[in-house]
């Protein structure tokens, strides 16, 4: 059964990658497009530092994905690394979104208009289903732990 939860975690992450990237790719299309003061909101400083963030959050949590999956297909243990790219795809993910929603403004909250608002609505699920954050950090914290008593 937990090997099972091990590998469905995989999946989740990758979900999760999915739905902020849509995220993501909807805030960077309006911020391109959308002028304040002369011009586009991406220019801004703390758009573009925003913009930043997410993309190197999100490409970190892509190759951590990659790398648990090359872990579970070449057979090597992959149990902490799965609750780990769980752990931080989910919670990247939520946090891309949310940040996508400050970047539309209000058009961002308005049921329908930009994809951002439904990713915001049903990304949160992922850190709860395959099991929630609290328990991703209850198993690494345990997997380091039992690899420390191991020596
Ligand atoms: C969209 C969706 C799809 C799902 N699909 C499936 C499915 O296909 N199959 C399936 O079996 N289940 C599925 N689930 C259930 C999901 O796995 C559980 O909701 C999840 O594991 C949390 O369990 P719970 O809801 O009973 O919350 P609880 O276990 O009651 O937890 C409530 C809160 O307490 C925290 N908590 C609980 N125990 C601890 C602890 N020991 N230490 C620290 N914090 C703790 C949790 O992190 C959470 O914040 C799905 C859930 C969702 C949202």
């Amino acid at each position: 059964m937990l090997i099972t939860l091990d590998g469905g975690r995989i999946s989740i992450g990758a979900m999760a990658l999915g739905l902020g990237q849509a995220a993501f790719d909807c805030a960077l299309k309006y911020a391109a497009g959308h002028k304040e003061f002369g011009k586009p909101i991406a220019y801004q400083q703390g758009i573009g530092f925003k913009l930043a963030d997410m993309a190197t959050e999100l490409e970190a949590a892509r190759l951590m994905i990659y790398e648990t999956s090359r872990l579970k297909d070449a057979g090597k243990p992959f149990s902490r690394q799965s609750a780990m790219c769980k752990l931080f795809a989910s919670e990247v993910a939520t946090r891309t979104a949310a940040n996508a929603i400050g970047i539309l403004g209000e058009v961002g909250i308005s049921i329908g208009r930009y994809p951002a608002e439904r990713v915001w609505r049903d990304v949160k699920l992922c850190e709860i289903g395959e099991g929630t954050s609290e328990i991703q950090r209850l198993v690494i914290a345990r997997d380091l732990v039992k690899s420390v008593e191991k020596v």
